[in-house]
């Protein structure tokens, strides 16, 4: 990833981000980060690069001539154009999922302000996106640029160490992060809660879970009543668990947004994919949650695939959304909450040993083996971004590739395979059920989606003791 600032400032820029974390991911190579001075392509000979504002006013504005040469020059250094973004009180309020969704792009482009401003006919050319970092003036742009551009880093892949830590804290979410403490046990007379030392991680779980909710219920009211709302469906879902474990998933990870719930009709969004779940027991309901699905992706514009939990909605779903079906799945659900047994599959602690499976992370080096072996998703650069996000793993028998396995982006475990020559060696069960343990481990229900009619994966769940739903899921795909 490539930031790339714009300012009158690049020194204040640069020695802001280039400690700690972030300056340690740039010395890495994860990203690069760029401060180009604004005052370098001014034509003026004074070097000026602000004037009065026509018809009056306080202060002076930044001029288009040299903010718009030094877009220019970026531009053309890497080859296209990027996102850019200008930092203006006047923006979009800055927040998490932004900075998620900003971490995708290869390069940004980020605009620092000065003055009382910039003159407005250049943002009109070179602006994709106005961001503010809140409702308050501060002097400059620079703050806010560093401020998105440490944001944003944290979501690139291997900037944080502890991966995990980038899911579990306030804002990822429905509910902000429990309080913790560290060493010693007591200080100033105040111990630190009795459970965290129990060392029963399921006791843990459940008091960290008890006071997020009332540490959100006492400082963010508005996350706590969408928290609420959400908890509410989660009842209607589970009234046929199998069949909604996508959708029950979504919640209890925190990834759901709500868009539409009335009576048991329901539809929500995966905010890390994009990707509406519809669900609704009667047509007439199932119309009204549709409807509320066209509207929602109108406003965010970029879905291509939503998911039907009934089979009288697929027709109503194809002509009143002009999709089409691309895929009909069962759930199946590995519902006990103990882990299976590995014995004789593969080394639980990942060492080599002749003629046993070894599972790992897979990286990059191995994105063409599986993408030449994977069909069902005809999509590199999602696969690119499965590797890249540490949920991809590979099966090895003396360093070679025999299989790979992963979880997709909405949760549920697949792109399984094994290669031709490595098949009938119980490959597959071996991820499968690393599969498993690895979800249970993170605390997730885990689940699969087996398309009607593939056999081989009917019968390896079977084995492995996973639950079918009765009746099947609709993935559906569509340009909204
Ligand atoms: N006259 C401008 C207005 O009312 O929108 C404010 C200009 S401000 C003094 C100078 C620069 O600081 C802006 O161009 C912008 O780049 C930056 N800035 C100030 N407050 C900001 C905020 N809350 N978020 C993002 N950028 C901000």
């Amino acid at each position: 990833m490539r930031f790339h600032i714009m300012t009158l400032f690049p020194e204040m820029v640069m020695q802001g981000l280039n400690t700690s974390i972030i300056g340690r991911a740039a010395e890495k190579e994860l990203l690069s980060i760029e401060a180009v001075n604004i005052r370098d392509y001014t034509l003026d000979k004074h070097k000026k690069v602000d004037d009065y504002p026509y018809g009056g006013g306080a202060g002076m504005l930044m001029q288009a001539q040299p903010v718009y040469d030094t877009w220019k020059s970026i531009v053309d250094r890497v080859g296209y154009r990027p996102r850019t973004i200008y930092l203006t009180p006047q923006g979009t309020t800055f927040t998490q999922p932004m900075a998620k969704e900003f971490a995708k792009e290869k390069d940004l482009i980020f605009l620092c302000g000065h003055y009382e401003g910039i003159d407005e006919r250049v943002l009109e050319e070179i602006v994709t996106d106005y961001v503010s970092i809140g409702d308050y003036v501060l002097t400059g742009g620079e703050l806010p640029a560093m401020v998105m551009v440490d944001a944003i880093s944290r979501m690139v892949p291997g900037v944080l160490n502890n991966e995990i830590s980038g899911v579990t804290e306030s804002f990822e979410g429905d509910l902000l992060e429990y309080p913790q403490y560290s060493r010693p046990e007591e200080w100033h007379g105040k111990c630190v809660p009795e459970v965290l030392l129990s060392g029963n991680q399921k006791k843990i779980d459940g008091w960290r879970r008890e006071e997020a909710v009332r540490r959100t219920k006492e400082r963010r009211l508005d996350m706590y009543l969408r928290y609420m709302e959400l908890q509410e469906c989660l009842e209607h879902l589970k009234k046929q668990k199998l069949l909604h474990m996508d959708m029950i998933e979504l919640i209890n990870r925190g990834q759901a947004r709500l868009v539409y719930a009335k009576g048991t009709s329901i539809c929500l969004q995966d905010k890390a994919s994009g990707i509406y779940f519809h669900t609704a027991q009667t047509s007439e309901e199932g119309r009204s949650a549709l409807q509320a699905l066209c509207e929602d992706a109108k406003v965010n514009g970029e879905v291509e695939s939503f998911v039907l939990h009934q089979d009288f909605m697929r027709e109503i779903a194809a002509k009143m959304l002009d999709a089409k079906e691309l895929m009909s799945c069962y759930q199946a659900v590995y519902t006990k909450k103990e882990k299976l047994p590995i014995t004789g599959l593969y080394r639980l602690d990942g060492k080599k040993q002749d003629g046993v499976v070894k599972i790992c992370p897979l990286n990059l080096e191995y994105l063409d083996i599986v993408t030449a072996n994977y069909h069902t998703v005809d999509d590199t650069d999602y696969m690119k971004e499965r590797i890249e996000k540490g949920w991809m793993f590979g099966a090895f028998i003396e360093n070679e590739l025999a299989g790979f396995a992963g979880m997709h982006t909405e949760g549920s475990i697949g792109m399984l395979e094994v290669l031709p020559q490595y098949r009938g060696r119980h490959i597959g069960k071996a991820l499968e059920t690393y599969m498993i343990n690895l979800s249970l481990e993170h605390g997730m229900i885990p689940y699969g989606q087996v398309a009607d009619g593939n056999e081989v994966s009917t019968r390896l769940q079977e084995t492995l003791g996973l639950c079918f739903s009765k009746t099947m899921i609709y993935w559906m795909g569509k340009k909204l």
